[in-house]
């Protein structure tokens, strides 16, 4: 067994515990990063099947533009002049469709563009239009580090964050269908119609109308530069290092354990995982009751169900957008599924490699599942560092549900039906083996626009030296996360101290 003493242990190399990973290293801190899987990157890890490419995550990246937001972040990150991003179709990144209707709708990047796109479907709703934007913009300008600025106030407090997401946007049109169009964004966040904030909507949909970016070869280059760059300022970054335990004394962690039984002493822990696993590695003294109660009871997003095909190679074009097809009549209802059900709605992506710019070579579509579709084999466990059996009846389930969507895409895409070479998924149990998410959620928590502070998780906990961050600090998505990593160094570093440092570097 291993002792090793650190000024900083970060478990979990996601993109938020390799962002904090650099940002102490680079401040002359002694870390250590523990990732229980092979691969690094959480979400941006990706896995190939015939020699063709997936991501398991992320699809395309917001602010990615010069000046822009993501773009001034990762400058300071040095990982920019390294990535390898090609921007989607300005008149176009995401293209939404509805069963019964047989316009594509656009959602273009850049302001004006996103208006005079959508104009022609709606010419009567242009200041429902500009009313839309003017309403995303003032919301994000509530959040000083979206814009990566440094404000000391507390915008949580702000009564404006209670206004609920589909409620604010039927203020701005009559139009059912303009209302289904602007909130389709939702399935960036996994939207409930009774309680996602706007606030969520805006921060995310926003970033991608400012610029839509796809990833060449995969969102794990994201996770290879964050990784090197922040080892070449003297991180220690582990893979296989599951960690089991929180050595706590005196009300403060002292050490972090692994399944191999090697021990890891900090000064301070920070926790990338999902705080309601990290309350299964505290012994049950260590922690007040009512904080774990509160972490483990808090409302998750729904889990996905993700269909991966391989294609003939140079058949299928590739799209420069993603496409969004709804099959309800109301887009809120697409993330209520409906176990065993019929399918609601799918998302398509068509990955982007260097060898076949042109021409997909894969297709992946993810549906929002019910974790409940998956219960039965729960007790099941399977990830490339710890292989086990999932049971005949979980396999013909899986087959049954790619069927299922298979033929929601093949009756969008009837020319996808012969060029298909092979058929793969990824499930609820997928998400939840390989990531550790409470019932294999997508984005993590959910907000609640009634009482934002009642699902709020501070980058601080009860116990002073275990910080927390992620996607569940902040906001999901690689910007939110980007801004989780940024408030919890700045628990140690100063805020304003580390904002000024990144202005200054970007
Ligand atoms: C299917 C899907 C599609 C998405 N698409 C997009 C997109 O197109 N654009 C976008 O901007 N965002 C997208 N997102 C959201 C974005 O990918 C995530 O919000 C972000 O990557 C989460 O980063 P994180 O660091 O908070 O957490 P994670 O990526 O979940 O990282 C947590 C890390 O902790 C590790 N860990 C857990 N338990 C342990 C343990 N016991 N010991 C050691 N390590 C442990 C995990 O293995 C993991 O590496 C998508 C997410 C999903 C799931």
């Amino acid at each position: 067994m291993k002792d090793r003493r650190f000024d900083v242990v970060i478990i979990g190399a996601g993109l938020a515990g390799l962002e904090c990973g650099y940002i102490l290293a680079s401040e002359g801190k002694k870390v250590c990063v523990l990732e229980k899987n092979a691969q690094l990157g959480g979400s941006l890890q990706v896995f190939s099947r015939h020699k063709t490419l997936f991501d398991t995550g992320v699809h395309y990246l917001g602010g990615l533009a010069p000046g822009q937001n993501l773009h001034r972040y990762f400058t300071y990150f040095d990982i920019m002049r390294h990535l390898k991003v090609r921007r989607m179709d300005l008149d176009g990144f995401d293209r939404i469709t509805f069963d019964g209707d047989a316009n594509e709708y656009p959602i273009a990047q850049g302001k004006e563009n996103f208006i005079q796109r959508l104009l022609p479907f709606f010419p009567k709703e242009e200041k429902a239009l500009r009313l839309f934007l003017a309403e995303m913009q003032r919301m994000c300008d509530k959040f000083p580090l979206y814009y990566l600025r440094y404000e000391e106030r507390d915008e949580l407090r702000d009564p404006e964050l209670r206004m609920n997401a589909r409620d604010h946007i039927a203020t701005m049109t009559k139009d059912p269908v303009l209302r289904n169009v602007l909130g389709a964004g939702l399935v960036l966040h996994g939207g409930k119609a009774e309680r996602t904030p706007f606030h969520i909507h805006a921060q995310v949909l926003n970033s991608y109308i400012d610029s839509a970016y796809r990833c060449v070869d995969g969102g794990s280059q994201i996770a290879k530069h964050l990784a090197r760059n922040a080892r070449q300022h003297g991180a220690e970054i582990l893979a296989r290092k599951e960690v089991d335990r929180l050595v706590l004394d005196k009300g403060r962690v002292v050490s972090v354990r692994t399944t191999d039984g090697d021990e890891f002493r900090a000064d301070t822990v920070i926790c990338n995982a999902h705080p309601a696993t990290m309350m299964d590695w505290i012994e049950s003294g260590d922690m007040r009751p009512a904080t774990r109660r509160r972490l483990k009871g808090l409302e998750n997003t729904v889990s996905t169900f993700t269909l991966h095909l391989v294609l003939e190679m140079g058949r299928f074009p590739y799209f420069d957008h993603n496409h969004y097809h709804f099959a309800t009549t109301d887009v809120w209802d697409a993330v209520a599924p409906d176990p065993g059900g019929p399918l609601r709605h799918f998302m398509l992506f068509t990955p982007l490699t260097s060898r076949s710019p042109s021409h997909a070579e894969g297709i992946s579509v993810m549906t929002f599942t019910d974790y409940k579709e998956v219960e039965p084999w729960e007790d099941s466990y399977n990830t490339v560092t710890r292989q086990g059996a999932r049971a005949t009846g979980y396999l013909e389930w899986k087959e049954r549900k790619e069927e299922q969507v298979l033929r929601a895409v093949i009756a969008r895409f009837p020319a996808l039906k012969d060029l298909i070479r092979s058929v793969h998924s990824s499930t609820p149990l997928t998400m939840r083996d390989y990531l550790s998410a409470p019932r294999g959620t997508t984005y993590g928590l959910h907000r609640d626009h009634e009482d934002p502070m009642s699902v709020y998780v501070a980058p601080r906990t009860k116990v002073p030296n275990l910080l927390l961050t992620g996607q569940n600090v902040n906001v999901h998505g690689i910007l939110g996360v980007t801004v989780s990593a940024v408030l919890t160094c700045a628990e140690l570093l100063g805020k304003e101290y580390l904002v000024r440092k990144i202005q200054a570097a970007s």
